[in-house]
C-alpha cells in the first residue's frame, strides 16, 4: 500500500453526488436505501470512476494490494455504516474484488474513541503504520500500530499470493533498476520504456518500499550490485 494523492472533483461531478446524497436522504437515509440507489446510479458511478483511475498506481492496480486490476469502487466508510456517504467523493476508493468483496466487505473497524482503524491510502501515508519487509515480502505494523495492525488483518496483506508475488516482484525489480542504469549510463532512449514498464507493474509498493530504504540498510537488503542502480533510480523516480 503506497500514498496516494486524491484529486478534486470537478464541480458538476460534484454537483451530481451532492444531487444523489440529497436522493438517499430524502428517500429514508437507510443502508437499504442507499444501496439500491448506488445499484442503479451508472453516470454518478461512471464519473466516480473516471475520476479515481488517474490517481491509481501502474496499470490501474488495486489501491489497497497494488496487485489485481482495480475493477470495484469501494466504500472505504462502508454503505452499511455510512449511509449518507455512499455518494461522498472522499470514501470512493478502486480496490479489486478480492479486496472489496472477499476481504474488506463491510469490515471497519474503530478505537474506542471512534476512530477508524483502517489505513484510507488516499488521505494518509501508509508507511506511518505499516512496514513492508522486502527480504520476506510481509507487512508488519509500524511500532505495533492498531491502524497498521488491523490494515493487513482486514485487507489480508499478508496472504499467501501476495507475499509470494512481492517477492518475485522485489527480484525483477533489482533486475530491472540495474538495466535501466546501465541503459541511463549509456544515454540510450530505452531507459524510459523499462523505467516505465517498471512503475506499470503490479506491486509497485516493493520498489516504492525500495525507494525508501535507509542508505545504511539498503545495501544489505538489495545487495551491493543494486545500490549504486537504486540512488540513481531514486533520484530520477523518487515518490
Ligand atoms: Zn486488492
Amino acid at each position: 500500500m503506497i500514498p496516494l494523492r486524491r484529486i478534486p472533483l470537478s464541480a458538476d461531478a460534484e454537483k451530481l453526488l451532492t444531487k444523489w446524497t440529497g436522493r438517499v436522504s430524502t428517500e429514508g437515509g437507510t443502508s437499504k436505501t442507499a444501496r439500491e440507489l448506488w445499484r442503479n446510479a451508472h453516470t454518478p458511478k461512471r464519473r466516480v470512476r473516471d475520476a479515481l483511475e488517474p490517481m491509481a498506481r501502474g496499470n490501474v492496480r488495486c489501491m489497497y494490494c497494488d496487485d489485481s486490476r482495480a475493477t470495484d469502487i469501494d466504500h472505504f466508510q462502508p454503505i452499511e455504516k455510512a449511509p449518507l456517504r455512499t455518494f461522498d467523493w472522499a470514501n470512493h476508493l478502486l480496490a479489486c474484488s478480492y479486496c472489496n468483496s472477499n476481504a474488506k466487505r463491510e469490515l471497519y473497524p474503530v478505537d474506542h474513541s471512534g476512530t477508524c482503524l483502517l489505513i484510507d491510502p488516499t488521505a494518509e501515508d501508509p508507511a506511518d503504520h505499516l512496514m513492508l519487509l522486502l527480504l520476506s515480502g510481509e507487512y508488519v505494523p509500524v511500532k505495533n500500530s492498531p491502524k497498521g495492525q488491523q490494515t493487513i488483518e482486514v485487507f489480508g496483506l499478508n496472504r499467501r499470493e501476495l507475499v509470494k508475488g512481492r517477492l518475485d516482484a522485489f527480484d525483477r525489480a533489482c533486475s530491472n533498476i540495474r538495466d535501466w542504469h546501465l541503459l541511463v549510463q549509456d544515454s540510450d532512449a530505452h531507459a524510459d520504456r523499462v523505467a516505465r514498464a517498471l512503475l506499470d507493474s503490479p506491486f509497485i509498493d516493493v520498489v516504492h518500499a525500495m525507494t525508501r530504504l535507509k542508505p545504511t540498510v539498503a545495501p544489505k537488503v538489495v545487495g551491493p550490485r543494486t545500490v549504486a542502480a537504486l540512488d540513481a533510480w531514486r533520484s530520477a523516480h523518487g515518490f
